[in-house]
């Protein structure tokens, strides 16, 4: 569990923590300090005291000032002598009997016990000083007692001199050098805590920095910084969350990077990619895929994959996949919306939490190609086939007597050569075909005008336009150079003005140019009988043909126009057919002025 404010509470803590310890500290080192100032005050005030029991003793008179010789009057001198002095005095005789006591009246004297046991007066007794602090029985309050051997043996002599002062005397003096001791200790502790309630605030503060960096370390943005001073504990630690902060952004950097480019490899697949859990849902999937299976989008992740594509059969295949040890494959026709051919292989990933990695692979297209490549061999097959019969039928009717037939065996020979002619034209075609579509066809760049090339190639189509009586015209107009494979625009060219002259009984074959500094193009307009609409998209296919006898009475190959849009899609341009306003048909072929550079 989190506390609202955990810097406070961490705060509170130490500060708690740190304050009583203090405490316990001071009030133990002034306790043991109140205790030897008290010791210390007792023994200053016993030497005091031993000192002038001493002095009594020297001032001991030897005999009464009113009767020399006679014993002096002890009670007397204790008394007079304690009055000077402010304290008790007690004079006590070898046998331990008190003969003098100031506190005492001398007709109570005898009445005292014996005080030969008293600590200090057995000390005394003995020889030496003694001490001791007690409560007198005699006087009712605690006195600090001291006596000195006074020398004098004998009953009626003091042996001993005891000098008692009352402890609340000491005990006064002890209170005030308490009550300073405990003034102190209060200052210091308030002095110390404040102390302490900084320094432990700041401490905390810094603690829940490095805390808030260290939170912050596995969130994204942005990245944590911790302070790294003072250069103690907490600062390296900081310096070390910073360092791990840096490690951990790089290394974020360089998975999202892989992630990142991962991403874009499938993304640019042309194959479809899936990866799905043991529990068949998606981990990913690239947008082909989804395309493939006519999504319009992947399936987000988490998604069960049979309910973003209800197919059985590759139900089934991940099935398998999942079951088995190694990859499965089955080819799949699915309707999204259109028919697809797709390969399917979904592969077991055991060391993975992966479970399957599902790639569709799109057959339509090879398909297609192949469909394609099957039609392209009947048609020239079919297109050899007519000639090739008629040459066969031809060169044997010669054999079989023809040879000897004056009036037609010049018609015979006649068509086999125009058979060949055809066969010819049909092998030629078919070369340039296969030619410009050879994936690394090339074209050889040159610079030349396009106008002339054009009035060039109509010099070649003139005869054959007057024998029709059609008019073969080009508008007027300037130089359009251009950078192009002259040979194949001539082709182009030769294709398309071949067709309008083939295809047009009456009327004109006009040519249009024009362009702007970027692109060229060139129109051929005629007036012959039109594309119908139907046809107009299809008649740029191979061996297409809107009215197949009158094109092979032409001598039409059917690969004229296919050969057009090759040439063009190699210069990066393009041609396009309308129908005229009033008859006939017009060709637009354009291209870029100057060759636009392959990306590649
Ligand atoms: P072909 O050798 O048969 O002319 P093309 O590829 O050149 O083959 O042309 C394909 C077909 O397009 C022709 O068979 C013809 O039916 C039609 N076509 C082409 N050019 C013209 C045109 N100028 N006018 C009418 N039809 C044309």
């Amino acid at each position: 569990m989190r506390l609202s404010h955990p810097g406070a509470s961490l705060r509170n803590r130490l500060f708690l923590g740190h304050a009583l310890l203090l405490a316990l500290a001071l009030a133990t080192v002034t306790a043991i300090e109140t205790r030897g100032q008290r010791d210390w005050i007792l023994s200053r005030d016993r030497e005091a005291l031993e000192r002038t029991a001493h002095h009594l003793v020297f001032d001991l008179p030897s005999a009464g000032p009113a009767a020399p010789g006679a014993a002096p009057d002890w009670p007397d001198w204790a008394g007079r002598k304690a009055r000077g002095l402010g304290a008790r005095i007690t004079l006590i005789d070898s046998t331990g009997r008190v003969i003098g006591d100031s506190e005492v009246p001398r007709e109570e004297l005898p009445t005292l016990e014996n005080h030969a046991t008293r600590p200090e007066v057995r000390r005394a007794l003995a020889g030496n000083p003694g001490w001791a602090v007690r409560h007198s029985a005699s006087i009712g309050v605690d006195l600090l007692y001291v006596a000195v051997p006074a020398g004098r043996m004998g009953a009626g002599n003091p042996a001993v001199v005891r000098v008692a002062e009352p402890l609340a005397n000491i005990s006064r003096v002890n209170t005030s050098l308490l009550r300073l001791s405990f003034a102190a200790m209060a200052l210091t502790l308030a002095g110390m805590a404040l102390l302490l309630f900084w320094f432990t605030g700041r401490h905390a503060g810094r603690i829940r920095d490095l805390e808030e960096a260290a939170a912050r370390l596995g969130a994204d943005s942005p990245a944590p910084r911790a302070s790294e001073l003072p250069e103690d504990s907490l600062g390296r630690l900081g310096r070390a969350i910073n360092s791990m902060a840096g490690e951990l952004k790089s290394r974020l950097h360089a998975i999202e990077q892989e992630r990142d480019e991962r991403d874009l490899i499938l993304a640019h697949m042309s194959d479809g990619v899936a990866l799905l859990d043991r529990d068949g849902l998606v981990l990913h999937m690239n947008h082909r895929l989804a395309a493939i299976l006519g999504a319009t989008r992947p399936a987000d992740p988490g998604t069960p994959f049979p309910e973003f594509v209800r197919s059985p059969e590759l139900d089934d295949l991940l099935k398998r996949a999942r079951l088995g040890t190694s990859p499965v494959e089955t080819d799949l026709r699915l309707w999204s919306p259109q028919l697809r051919l797709v390969r399917a292989t979904a592969s077991p990933l055991r060391a993975s939490s992966a479970g399957v990695l599902l790639v569709l692979h799109d057959l339509t297209e090879a398909e297609t190609l192949n469909r394609v490549r099957q039609d392209f061999v009947a048609n020239v097959s079919h297109e050899l086939r007519t000639p090739l019969t008629s040459l066969r039928g031809y060169a044997e009717t010669l054999l079989e007597g023809g040879l000897d037939d004056a009036a037609h065996r010049e018609g015979f020979v006649r068509v086999i050569r125009d058979q060949t002619l055809r066969l010819q034209a049909l092998v030629s075609d078919l070369l340039s075909l296969a030619e410009l579509e050879r994936p690394e066809a090339r074209l050889n760049w040159e610079t030349f005008d396009l106008r002339e090339a054009v009035e060039r190639q109509m010099g070649a189509f003139r005869p054959a336009a007057r024998r029709t009586g059609l008019a073969l015209e080009i508008e007027p107009g300037p130089a359009e150079i251009v950078r192009a494979d002259r040979p194949r625009i001539d082709q182009v060219l030769a294709n398309l003005l071949d067709n309008a002259v083939k295809y047009t009984e009456r009327g004109e074959v006009r040519v249009r140019l024009g362009g702007d500094e970027s692109r060229v193009w060139c129109e051929v307009s005629d007036t012959g009988h039109g594309i119908p609409p139907g046809d107009r998209a299809r008649i740029f296919e191979r061996f297409y043909r809107v009215d197949k006898g009158r094109s092979r009475e032409q001598g039409g190959t059917g690969l004229g126009l296919s050969i057009v849009k090759h040439i063009l899609a190699l210069h990066r341009g393009d041609v396009t057919v309308r129908v005229n306003a009033g008859p006939g048909s017009t060709f637009r072929f354009e291209f870029p002025r100057v060759p636009v550079v392959r990306a590649s």
